[in-house]
């Protein structure tokens, strides 16, 4: 690995020293690599109906109204600039308004203001600015609906990324693992489309470039974690001090000059090195129990950084398996909690005092945070 650059040591945490194939991504890898055939044709065209709470006809029909915003719209996971995803454009009743009296000008630091409350009241319950290391872009997009696979470069001058997490809901994880946690997912899919669309219009609205993403053309994870949203974990997912890791990310690349916030570890990779929860309850084996390394399992990993990479390969196959997603690596995280005193003070102690980071777990456990709750809680009947 080459030496940091003075950017990657500004960033805080490691960065790769080359950009990630977005063809290799498990999602699109699917679509091209012949081993994960059956079990994309099971994921993708089987119906998954059980005789059991939370498999029924109406817990996927609730999901997939969830996620309907995203299929219809968004369609961020098949390709980038398209829908409520796409990079150019004003809607013609808003045009007379953005040509009109120049550019909104600011010191940046008064522009990422105006930006993170507009986030902020258009939706977003996490928001955080950084500025884009180019290797965090995807080096080629794989496009699914086409098949086509070119190269990727954000428009000269947007450099700056506005990003945005999105809560998802903690009874639905919490009664993981059923086919009604893709609810919590879905929705929060949907709504990342409608974000990202409208943080984009508003900074359009200011006079400047704007490229609304959802999981397309970078990775979210390292962008959230310099704008200051949280930390890598052994699962791979972010953890955030609010949320912990219950969020969905999305991102507004832009040439509006922004002050920036930067990487605020809480305490998040020490805690995972005595906990490895998500490791032990993964049906699948995905997640290490090991130590943190530099080189992923297979092609599907962003290798270079020192961290946990989980194996894609496994945790895809047996989504294949079930014929639906899987967050049991949400669920159990003992940094899955709703905002309160008691988590507050977990979370003093996580950052201050990592001593207590073995109790903790341990507590974890034995408060039954790791049991499943009933499915009848979301229709309303326990
Ligand atoms: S989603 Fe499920 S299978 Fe995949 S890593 Fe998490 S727990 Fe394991
Ligand atoms: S379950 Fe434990 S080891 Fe896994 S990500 Fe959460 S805190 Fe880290």
């Amino acid at each position: 690995m080459s030496r940091p650059s003075k950017q990657e040591e500004m960033v805080g945490f490691p960065v790769p020293d080359y950009r990630f194939d977005q063809k290799n991504e498990m999602f699109k890898r699917a679509f091209w690599d012949e081993q994960f055939e059956t079990q994309r044709t099971r994921f993708y065209n089987e119906v998954g109906f059980q005789d059991k709470p939370g498999w029924g006809k109406v817990d996927f029909s609730i999901r997939n109204a969830a996620w309907n915003v995203e299929w219809s719209f968004g369609m961020g996971n098949s390709r980038s600039n398209s829908g409520l995803y796409a990079w150019e454009g004003i809607h013609p009743k808003a045009e007379r308004f953005v040509r009109t009296g120049g550019r909104v000008e600011g010191t940046p630091s008064e522009m990422s203001n105006v930006v993170k409350k507009a986030a902020l009241r258009l939706g977003a319950d996490l928001v955080g600015i950084c500025r884009v290391h180019p290797n965090w872009v995807y080096s080629h997009e794989y496009n699914l609906i086409t098949q086509e696979h070119y190269p990727l470069e954000l428009p000269k001058g947007c450099d700056n990324a506005v990003v945005m997490a999105i809560e998802m809901d903690y009874h639905t994880l919490r009664s993981s693992s059923m086919v009604l946690q893709g609810f919590a997912t879905g929705h929060a899919y949907s709504k990342m489309a409608f974000l990202a669309n409208m943080v984009a219009a508003f900074i359009r609205g200011l006079g400047y470039r704007a490229v609304p993403c959802g999981n397309d053309t970078a990775l979210s994870i390292p962008l959230a974690m310099a704008a200051g949203l949280g930390e890598w974990s052994r699962m791979g997912l972010l953890v955030t001090k609010k949320l912990g890791p219950r969020v969905r990310l999305c991102k507004v690349f832009t040439d509006l000059p922004l002050a920036h916030d930067h990487f605020e570890p809480f305490g998040v990779v020490e805690f995972c090195k005595t906990c490895k929860t998500c490791a032990s309850n993964c049906p699948s084996q995905a997640i290490s129990h090991g130590e943190m390394t530099t080189e992923g399992p297979n092609i599907s990993s962003h290798s270079g950084a020192l961290k946990w990479y989980i194996n894609a390969e496994k945790c895809y196959t047996y989504w294949g398996t079930r014929r639906t997603d899987c967050t049991q690596c949400i669920r159990v995280c003992p940094f899955n909690k709703m905002p309160g005193k008691i988590h507050d003070l977990s979370r003093f102690l996580i950052k201050r005092a990592p001593l207590f980071n073995r109790l903790l777990v341990k507590l974890d456990e034995v408060l039954g945070y790791q049991k499943t709750l009933p499915v009848s809680r979301f229709w309303g009947k326990g």
